[in-house]
């Protein structure tokens, strides 16, 4: 099946029960049982089913398999956010004295988040640019962790996963991936060799801005030492379901950020329309780029561009298509902030991934807690606006965006 066909005829929805075509809201936070001894076999995972939405819940249950089948995983699991799924993905294999090496390009909450751990003993060194030059070099006996947005969200850089991947793995560490700007539409990371996925399930999963969701999507195929990674030595039996297993049974039952059903109803059904709403968004995004790199008074990055260093690995990596976000320096943060005021069709929002196009002033909102060099290693200027694109007409899109240019 191609992508489409698998959004609305996978497997994994052969699953919901009544023959519903969409999976029923469990709108419950608890589930009965006739005996004491069904609930406690459920309870200590003897036999399948629900006990307590905290810790499973059909509706988010539906939602994990037709991701976990989109992506090609062994298993996922669901989280009450973006930062959530991010947070829990890292702190179920870190402790204190580990060391995480991320890029410097990334969202503006997880800069935030990686800072907080620091407070666990949980370090971070920030390579420019997720590759091996600049990886390499700050490797330390105790890094654990490589984390890479594949699209940094908000400076585009693009990251090989493949040359990445192979690097780490002679390393035996673990590579988790963000793959919230590109989306199974874009790329299977497991396919090219990353271990774990974690997405803000808020953006384009969910595709019209009406839930915030996370989730973490193991490949299982990382070797696990567990000498290295001794927090999931409880779970050493489970093989390759270990990173999994203690996630369900320790970290993320434990820290309570469990998704609701409502929100997981949201984000599945909004994943059906995934593959139509990327290539039109991704249209429009190369079409606006185009449209406004074609003028002299502002600056556009885009990755497929052809004066971005990504856009033959962008080509490559993502089959001729470039993402659904571009940024713009408009020359100073006054004009930038003039230029947003004049779009009439551009919805000043922080959001990506709606089907409206959102804009943004990334250095006064998402980086207000990051200092100069850090906005800067992100791609964020004074005067950088973030562009997300929606399924608008694009005419209508060039159209306002060169109007509100001409008039600043
Ligand atoms: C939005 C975003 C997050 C955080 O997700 P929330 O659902 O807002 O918590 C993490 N990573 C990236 C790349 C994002 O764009």
């Amino acid at each position: 099946m191609k992508f489409n066909t698998r959004l609305l005829h996978g497997k994994s929805i052969e699953e919901y029960p009544y023959g519903s075509t969409v999976p029923p809201i469990a709108q419950t936070s608890a589930f009965s049982y006739e005996s004491s001894e069904a609930l406690e076999k459920v309870f200590s995972n003897r036999a399948p089913g629900f006990s307590y939405t905290r810790i499973g819940n059909p509706t988010v249950a539906a939602l994990e398999r037709r991701i976990n089948e989109l992506e090609g995983g062994i298993g996922a699991v669901a989280a009450s956010s973006g930062m959530s799924a991010v947070t829990l993905a890292l702190l179920n294999v870190l402790g204190q004295g580990d060391e995480i090496i991320a890029g410097s390009g990334l969202f503006g909450g997880t800069l935030d988040l990686l800072d907080n751990l620091t407070s666990f003993g949980i370090r971070t060194r920030f390579a420019a640019h997720v590759d091996i030059a600049h990886v390499e070099p700050l490797i330390r006996e105790n890094t654990k962790v490589i984390f890479a947005e594949i699209i940094g969200n908000p400076a585009l850089d693009v990251v090989d996963i493949r040359e990445m991947a192979s690097f780490l793995h002679e390393r035996g560490i673990l590579f988790i991936v963000d793959a919230t700007t590109a989306t199974p539409y874009l790329v299977k990371p497991f396919e090219l060799g990353a271990d774990i996925i974690v997405h803000s399930a808020s953006k384009y999963i969910n595709g019209n801005g009406s839930a915030i969701a996370g989730i973490i999507v193991d490949s299982g195929k990382f070797k696990w030492d567990i000498s290295r990674y001794p927090k999931l030595a409880p779970f050493k039996r489970m093989g390759p379901y270990a990173y999994l297993a203690s996630l369900r049974n320790g970290i993320w039952r434990n820290m309570g950020g469990c998704l609701s059903p409502m929100n997981a109803y949201l984000c599945v059904t909004g994943l059906e329309t995934l593959g139509l709403r990327m290539e039109r968004e991704c249209s429009n995004a190369l079409r606006l780029a185009q449209a406004l790199d074609a003028r002299e008074d502002i600056s556009v990055n885009y990755p497929l561009l052809p004066e971005s260093p990504y856009r033959d690995l962008a080509e490559a990596q993502f089959g001729g298509r470039g993402g659904a976000i571009l940024t713009l320096r408009t020359g100073s943060r006054d004009r930038a902030l003039k230029f947003m005021d004049r779009l009439a069709l551009g919805v000043k929002a922080t959001n990506i991934g709606d089907i409206r196009t959102l804009v943004i002033h990334p250095a006064s909102t998402i980086y207000i807690h990051s200092d100069k060099e850090a906005r800067e290693a992100a791609g964020v200027y004074e005067d950088t606006i973030r562009v997300s694109l929606g399924i608008e007409n694009v005419e209508d899109l060039i159209q306002d965006f060169s109007d509100a240019l001409d008039c600043v």
